[in-house]
């Protein structure tokens, strides 16, 4: 069943436009000279500072670190571009002979595709989608052509809002030949996972995505294709050589570098579109708002022209989208800041009681966040002891990944992790500033430590024969008797596991006893992961009714 990489390479190429198939790429004397110049006299650039005289790097190999740690897809899988604009036109470019090929979109969907289309002499088929825009795979099938190249699908989708189902976006990319196109532009509003995880498995599956929604970044025009390295080595390859100014790259990896932030405007849109969804559907003038998986809303007006000029001249604009497929007398409304919504409510005649009001904050609780960088790493850790929800964790190793997420789901606690670290030298300072920043955070969520259990034990689990104790009383005593067998365990480097806890157990301020053996490495060591997570929820956990210090002595 799985195909040798040389199949599915020769697959792709077969694809491909025979012009684009073997075209030389412009090269540039830095692309070809790998060390590092003192000197630049190769691209007749002006030698006089400006801050900006020199010319961008041309594969934004920062860019796409940051990407990969972040999206959980190697570096080679991503491609980098003016907007997502810049890798639509090039999938055109590189799959379809003009006036020789079609491609099919489920409508209505984003405009750019089939203004694309048409700049490359490309004839779209439109493939509609249900009353309530949901996908039928087997519909959309029946209108492929002979000619057909490409399968456009947007999901969440423009300007419905909706996902669309995965099980049906599955069956198009088992079924059709060609290349399958999914824009997620406004996945990080959506609760799932997307489809990037399923790259390895179809390799004629590109995913588009952006930074201009949720990221915040719309004014500095980067988008990211992300595909086989056969399809991403070629789109860059036939870009324009310097595609992303320095000036862009440079704000995009400021803005990266604090992911939570990013996280946390997402999370108070989505609260948002609830309240503004809800106070729009309790409107009488209001005959429909469609459910949303992105930060807008498609709503159905009785008289959308009223509406529209209702908005207009209290100076609010929104999209007019009445002449898009099925969107008969619906505008599509942007969620904008809890204040803007407000405004927008009010012009369209909400009470105040139906507007409802911006979703409290949540008050108290242990919670702490460390910002930690140092020459080799930048590492965020946020963790709140008193609420659960799924770990957000991202450090460019698959393997701890998955571990740390261990210590969210089983310690109970709200946990998010990411780092951006050197591990093009090796996995040694990432894990150490990880575990470094993590029991730092963990120390300032527990403040003065009242109310908690204040020892952990963990007793052997079965699978995974592993044994932690913890006290979190401020003494450091660290002890590990964990026997692994491999060099590395997943991505991991098997030497470190014993560092990370060290590292912990010194900045947590705790005594830390772990135990574990077993056949293989994996099970042993996510055995003390979990092990770990399970003593932890014990020891910061509040005893029912005690406010106190757990010492005989008051302090900790
Ligand atoms: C906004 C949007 C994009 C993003 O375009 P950029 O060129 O990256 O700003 C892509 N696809 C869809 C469906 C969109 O709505």
């Amino acid at each position: 069943m799985s195909r040798t990489r040389a199949e599915i390479e020769s697959e792709i190429m077969s694809l491909l436009r025979d012009n684009i198939r073997n075209i030389v790429p412009y090269s540039t004397a830095r692309d070809d000279c790998k060390a590092k110049m003192d000197i630049y006299l190769d691209a007749n650039e002006n030698p006089f500072d400006t801050g900006v005289n020199r010319y961008p790097s041309p594969h934004q190999p920062k860019l796409k670190k940051m990407l990969s740690v972040l999206k959980k897809v190697p570096e080679e899988n991503i491609f980098t571009g003016n907007g997502s604009d810049e890798p639509i036109d090039l999938i055109f470019r590189m799959f379809c002979p003009p006036g020789k090929s079609s491609m099919v979109q489920a409508v209505p969907t984003y405009g750019m595709y089939s203004v694309a289309a048409a700049i490359n002499d490309v004839r779209v088929i439109d493939a509609p989608l249900s009353a309530d825009f949901t996908l039928d795979a087997d519909d959309l099938l029946s209108r492929v052509e002979p000619d057909t190249r490409l399968i456009f699908l947007c999901s969440p989708n423009n300007p419905s809002g909706n996902l669309l189902d995965r099980d049906a976006i599955i069956s198009i990319l088992d079924r059709f030949q060609g290349i399958v196109v999914v824009d997620e532009a406004y996945i990080d509003f959506a609760e799932s996972p997307g489809f990037t995880g399923l790259l390895s498995q179809y390799p004629r599956l590109i995913v588009l995505q952006t930074l201009s929604k949720a990221w915040g970044m719309a004014g500095l025009r980067i988008g990211m294709a992300m595909a086989d390295s056969c399809i991403t080595g070629i789109m860059s390859r036939i870009k324009y050589p310097y595609n992303i100014s320095v000036l862009n790259q440079s704000k995009a990896e400021e803005i990266l570098s604090d992911p939570l932030k990013a996280a946390d405007r997402v999370k108070e849109l989505i609260a948002e579109r609830t309240r503004l969804s809800e106070a729009l559907s309790a409107l009488p003038e209001v005959l429909k708002v469609y459910p949303s998986d992105a930060n807008f809303l498609l709503v159905r007006f009785r008289d959308k022209d009223k509406a529209f000029a209702a908005l207009m001249e209290a100076g609010i604009i929104v999209r007019d989208r009445s002449s898009a497929y099925n969107c008969a007398g619906c505008l599509r409304i942007t969620v904008g800041t809890p204040e803007e919504n407000d405004r927008l409510l009010a012009v369209l005649g909400a009470s105040r009681a139906q507007a409802g009001s911006r979703s409290p904050v949540l008050a108290g609780g242990r919670k702490a966040s460390v910002f930690r960088k140092t020459g080799e790493t930048s590492v965020c850790v946020r963790s709140d002891l008193d609420s659960f929800r799924p770990p957000r964790i991202a450090t460019g190793l698959n393997f701890l990944n998955h571990m740390l997420e261990q210590i969210g789901y089983h310690a109970h606690i709200a946990l998010d992790v990411i780092c951006f670290g050197d591990l093009e030298t090796d996995d040694h300072h990432s894990v150490e500033d990880i575990a470094i920043a993590l029991g730092d955070c963990l120390d300032s969520a527990l403040g003065d430590k009242s109310g908690i259990g204040r020892y952990g034990f963990s007793l052997p689990m079965d699978e995974a024969e592993a044994t932690v104790l913890i006290d979190l009383g401020g003494r450091i005593d660290f002890l590990w008797d964990v026997a692994l067998s491999g060099e590395k365990v997943g991505d991991v480097t098997s030497v470190m596991f014993r560092h990370f806890f060290k590292s912990l157990s010194e900045h947590l301020k705790c005594n830390l006893h772990i135990k574990a053996a077993g056949e293989n490495d994996h099970h042993v060591i996510e055995g003390v992961f979990k092990a770990f997570a399970r003593a932890l929820r014990q020891a910061v956990g509040r005893v029912p009714g005690g406010n106190d210090i757990p010492s005989s002595k008051g302090r900790l």
